[in-house]
């Protein structure tokens, strides 16, 4: 054939349609993807919100590969970047990193790379973007379009805020005419306006999408003894699966990993004082093996996209229903059932209320941290759906009850706790504000008590005036109380309990109280609806597990994650469809034509073993 017109066929571009089939072996676009899409190959700017899981990577991925030019990727985390950029090299994209993990001689074949146009998308970190030589090689290169991910790190008052993103406008100067989006999991108003005014982006097109996760079950419950609680939710609905298990603490952490250790399950610490060498071999460990849980403190997941993380568990109050959203979201990212599940207690509030209080934050920084605290709190007592208020904090509307979460599944009984609420804060400013829950409580109860009798207040009204209910149930109200503002917890080391402005309406008689009734046990578990383990029928279970076995024998050779090779719900239908013929394979969702050729004829003959011996 003229060599002339063979380049002419593999130099006319794809449409996105024949990329996304082709390379990425899916069907059809998700969400507003293919809108996305559109508009940035035709050369516009877009801010994009989506929620994790909704598939924000394909929206540069896949204009990177239509429009002419290395698309430049700007992502803040390493590790997210090298997995990125291994899932697309295994599907025959050519992308590449720059970043500190690379010796010198790398970094020189990437850049001739680049300057040869051999390659399609580069990840780099903020920071090593904003270097005048990475600019520079910059300026000699074609730019499909600048890609933004994790935006709201450019937010101050976020939580992941990173200085050197404040400095990515300077992108808009440096190379104009080349589409930018930006990228974010973030969905709240303000954090949008200050992405669109710090990165420039005001002609930029907004693309919202539902921040609903239907795959994801919200539970939170009381605190009482909480790693037995955890336990059994884990053995009840997750035996064997991957999850993340979140504290405050580094002690916690390791205390909580060891005794699941202890507890026959696979656990491993992570948090920032573990050294580089224990987070990295943990963290990979996390991401190579399965079932493994990583217990870990919130220096660990951002940029984390294992996508068959079946549960995230916090063992304490995140300060922030956006951190919350954040980190419950690295659940079930491959749309698989998965479960956000929070044991919560008094001492949560008490203790993040005392994080803001002794914070070296200006006061308008601690009001706004205060308002994200009672938001969260608020989202622990509520009786209606969770998910309802999860998505109307960050707002958008959903219509019904969910159907999908305790509260739906088990409705919560809430009553008229006013004249309780009268007699516990009564109580409270009889003793003098002095004491902590237990003692209130033990005074409420009429307990017989030496220091109770020491102090005299066996002889106030409100001794023993409280026995309709027990200590347990007491301590549910306080909790409530505190949570909904009307009673304090002093922070002076004692607890001691103190009212607020608040609640003279409520001993007034002028506002009615009402609380939800905790549930005297453990909630029974959710019937998890499919999970992919339990999704397999029973004939095909031997299939399902040679699959996974080649699938780990591919992944260790490369010393790549499993799922970047393929994801469950790939295997799941192979297991499920057995297809006979390349054609068959290509079929199924997320065999593109590389994976095809790589492994194909491997598991193309495990199936056909197993339909020989008819298993
Ligand atoms: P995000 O970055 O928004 O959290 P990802 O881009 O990692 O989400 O996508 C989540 C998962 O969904 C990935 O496993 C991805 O391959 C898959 N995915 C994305 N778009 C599609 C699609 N159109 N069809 C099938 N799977 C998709
Ligand atoms: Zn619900």
């Amino acid at each position: 054939m003229d060599p002339l017109i063979e380049m002419d066929l593999s130099a006319r571009k794809r449409t996105p349609e024949e990329v996304l089939q082709a390379v990425f072996g899916y069907s059809a676009f998700r969400g507003r993807q293919a809108e996305i899409i559109d508009w940035v190959v035709d050369g516009g700017d877009a801010l994009v919100l989506m929620p994790t899981g909704g598939g924000k990577s394909l929206c540069y991925q896949i204009p990177a590969l239509v429009r002419s030019g290395t698309a430049l990727v700007i992502s803040p985390l390493i590790a997210l970047m090298q997995d990125q950029v291994e899932a697309l090299r295994q599907s025959g994209v050519a992308a590449a990193y720059l970043n500190s993990t690379l010796h010198w001689g790398q970094v020189q074949n990437i850049e001739n790379a680049l300057r040869e146009g051999l390659i399609d998308l580069l990840y780099v970190a903020p920071e090593r973007v904003l270097t005048e030589r990475t600019l520079a090689l910059l300026d000699e290169l074609p730019l499909a379009l600048i890609a933004i991910d994790e935006a709201h790190c450019v937010s101050q008052w976020g939580h992941d805020f990173r200085p050197e993103y404040m400095q990515l406008a300077a992108l808009a100067e440096r190379f104009p005419g080349v589409p930018r989006l930006a990228l974010t999991a973030t969905a709240d108003e303000p954090t949008q306006r200050e992405i669109v005014s710090r990165l420039e982006l005001a002609d930029a097109k907004l693309f919202a999408s539902s921040f609903d996760r239907p795959n994801i079950f919200y539970r939170v419950i009381p605190k009482a003894s909480p790693r037995e609680q955890l336990l059994r939710f884990i053995r009840a609905e997750h035996e064997g699966d991957a999850g993340i298990v979140y504290c405050l603490s580094r002690r916690k952490v390791e205390e909580t990993a060891e005794w699941l250790e202890r507890q026959g399950l696979s656990a491993l610490p992570y948090h920032a004082g573990l050294n580089n060498q224990a987070r990295a071999h943990n963290q990979e460990r996390f991401l190579r093996e399965e079932g493994i849980i990583m217990v870990a403190t919130i220096a660990f997941g951002m940029g984390i996209d294992k996508s068959n993380v079946r549960f995230v568990a916090h063992l304490d109050l995140p300060k922030s229903l956006e951190a919350y959203y954040q980190e419950t979201g690295r659940a079930g990212r491959d749309g698989l059932p998965a479960s956000a599940w929070m044991a919560y207690g008094l001492q949560d509030v008490v203790t993040l209320r005392r994080m803001v209080d002794e914070s070296e934050a200006d006061t308008a920084r601690k009001r706004v941290e205060y308002r994200k605290l009672e938001a969260m709190l608020g989202y622990c007592e509520i009786t209606t759906c969770r998910r309802q208020s999860l998505l109307a904090y960050f707002g958008e509307a959903l219509g019904q009850p969910c159907g999908h979460c305790d509260t739906c599944v088990e409705p919560v009984a809430s009553w008229d706790g006013t004249q309780v609420a009268q007699k516990l804060l009564s109580c409270i400013c009889r003793t003098g504000q002095r004491f902590g829950v237990a003692y209130v409580v033990d005074v409420l109860l009429g307990k017989d008590d030496e220091r109770i009798r020491r102090n005299r207040h066996d002889r106030l009204s409100t001794f023993g005036i409280g026995t309709e209910l027990d200590g347990k149930a007491w301590r549910g109200v306080v909790r409530q109380l505190v949570a909904s503002g009307y009673i304090s917890v002093d922070v002076d080391g004692y607890g001691s309990l103190r009212l607020t402005e608040r609640c003279r309406a409520v001993l007034r008689g002028d506002e009615t109280v009402t609380l939800r009734r905790d549930p005297a046990r453990m909630p029974r578990a959710a019937k998890p609806r499919q999970r992919p383990s339990k999704d397999i029928a029973p004939h095909n279970e031997a299939l399902w597990a040679a699959l996974r076995e080649c699938r780990r024998y591919f992944a260790s050779e490369q010393g790549v994650a499993p799922y970047v090779i393929f994801h469950d719900t790939t295997l799941a239908q192979m297991a499920a469809l057995r297809p006979d013929s390349h054609d068959a394979l290509s079929r199924i969702s997320g065999v593109g034509e590389k994976k095809l050729e790589r492994y194909g004829d491997a598991f193309l003959a495990l199936i056909r073993e197993h339909e020989q011996g008819g298993g």
